[in-house]
């Protein structure tokens, strides 16, 4: 279980039953089913929406991940350049910083208590390799910390120095998402949990041989859509530690539960949490042939042994405490890293937030209520609205080149520790990892 289920109280949503007409059927209830229910609702009060959920509300990516609520776009603004304007790769930015403090506002207004703090984000440069790269890849609205202005932000071992951006709040994913449904429940949305629904080819939803009726139809349902060549799962695990003592946090900072990551090539990130707990992730798990899902994947006991040793190699301090939880999930990585919002008419699909989710899943869900709605707003016309990515290859070429550039990502980040210099490596990776 992860750390924020622990914490979140998970009442029963069973909704009413589905054999009558619905305006909307949302399959999937995280936070992109979630939130394309919130947003429908604020075009058009009276619409009949059902939220259909195979396990529980949050039961996916969305209760599980590392509550950074951040402003992350997964493709660099280059590779947009190719099909977007300026203004267009702007306006995403722009939206996406704004999601944050309408996420804050929606927690603040329904008295939802997911712990939200904007404390800003970090990513740490640990040798010359990752610092250079960091330098040379600030975004707009970040800044860099040279070793000593780090420090008094995050003293983590061996720091040259650091990115700041303030464009991230810490988040318990589970209890917002809770309070999400509940709120969605009492504007008249009603959720149906442990209740798997399936699809037809040409789009309609069915639960059992039963066809759900519903002028619009929306597939919510991120990592779990696999077995295919559209995007793959790739699993993200997490260990977090007991609550720690103040005395810690006066020697490691992190005063303003900025969220923060070492700029390693594989992936990393974590939080201090609420009640004083380092929940930290990361990647490194097998990819399974045929873009599989394998729940056994999001307990890989080598990984979160490595997650442990990394946190008590950032932090020593931590070798006297016992981490506590160890969970772990999917996220949907397309061909081009590009996250889609597609709707047709009547059907419509979201996702492919290759581990970015939290806060672009509200502006998504946004862009896919737009769209049911036949509203052609500033949203409707973002890089991921309408967009449809290449093909991933066929096996076995695709297993052979996802799990080697899991593997080389490790070990591009050995050489920038030996060389001291950007990884020579991961240059060539490139064209595999599409990145
Ligand atoms: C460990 C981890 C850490 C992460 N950390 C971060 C982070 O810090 N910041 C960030 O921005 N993003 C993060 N992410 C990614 C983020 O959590 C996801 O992108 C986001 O939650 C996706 O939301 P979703 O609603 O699209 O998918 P999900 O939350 O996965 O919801 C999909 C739902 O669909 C349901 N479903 C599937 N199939 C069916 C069916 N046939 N019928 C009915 N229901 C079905 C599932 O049960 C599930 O509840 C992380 C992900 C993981 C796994």
């Amino acid at each position: 279980m992860s750390l924020w289920w622990s914490l979140t109280d998970h009442p029963k949503f069973e909704g009413a039953s589905l054999d009558q007409q619905w305006d909307v059927v949302i399959v999937g209830g995280g936070f992109s089913g979630l939130w394309t229910a919130h947003h429908l609702l604020s075009h058009d009060s009276h619409l009949k929406i059902a939220v259909i959920e195979q396990s529980t509300v949050g039961s996916g990516a969305s209760g599980r991940n590392g509550g950074w609520a951040s402003a992350l776009y997964p493709i660099d603004d280059a590779k947009m350049l190719k099909h977007f304007s300026q203004e267009i790769i702007d306006s995403l930015h722009h939206q996406l910083r704004s999601s944050i403090d309408e996420i804050g506002a929606f927690a603040s207004k329904e008295k939802i208590d997911c712990d939200f703090h904007k404390g800003g984000s970090l990513v740490v440069a640990r040798n010359g390799g990752q610092l250079e790269r960091l330098k040379n890849s600030l975004e707009e609205g970040s800044t860099f910390l040279d070793a000593q202005e780090t420090q008094s932000r995050i003293r983590m071992n061996g720091a040259l120095g650091s990115s700041f951006t303030p464009d991230c709040a810490a988040i318990n994913p589970a209890t917002l998402i809770v309070g999400l449904a509940m709120s969605l429940e009492r504007r008249g949305v009603s959720i149906v949990e442990n209740t798997r629904a399936e699809f037809s080819k040409d789009g309609k939803v069915y639960v059992g041989d039963k066809r759900i009726k519903a002028k619009a139809v929306v597939r919510a349902i991120e990592a779990y859509h696999a077995n295919s060549r559209e995007q793959l799962p790739i699993y993200s695990l997490m260990v977090a530690t007991e609550p720690l003592p103040d005395h810690i946090f006066e020697e490691i900072g992190i005063h303003n539960r900025e969220t923060f990551a070492e700029g390693a090539h594989l992936v990393t990130y974590a939080q201090r949490t609420a009640e004083n707990r380092l929940a930290i992730g990361g990647r490194g798990a097998p990819y399974i042939w045929g873009s599989r899902r394998r729940d056994s994947n999001e307990l890989v006991k080598d990984i979160h042994e490595q997650l442990r040793i990394m946190s008590r190699t950032w932090f020593p301090a931590l070798r006297e405490f016992e981490f506590t939880h160890a969970w772990g999930g999917a996220v949907a990585v397309t061909r081009d890293w590009a996250a889609y919002v597609r709707f047709d008419g009547s059907y419509g699909e979201l996702g492919g937030y290759a581990g970015d989710g939290v806060t672009l899943s509200y502006l998504a869900a946004a862009a896919m209520a737009d769209l049911v709605t036949q509203k052609e707003t500033i949203r409707t016309a973002l890089p991921f609205a309408q967009w449809r990515s290449p093909l991933w290859e066929r096996e076995p070429l695709r297993w052979l080149g996802v799990n080697a550039a899991i593997k080389l990502s490790g070990a591009s980040d050995v050489e920038e520790r030996i060389t001291q210099r950007p990884s020579v490596l991961m240059k060539l990776l490139a064209p595999i990892t599409g990145q």
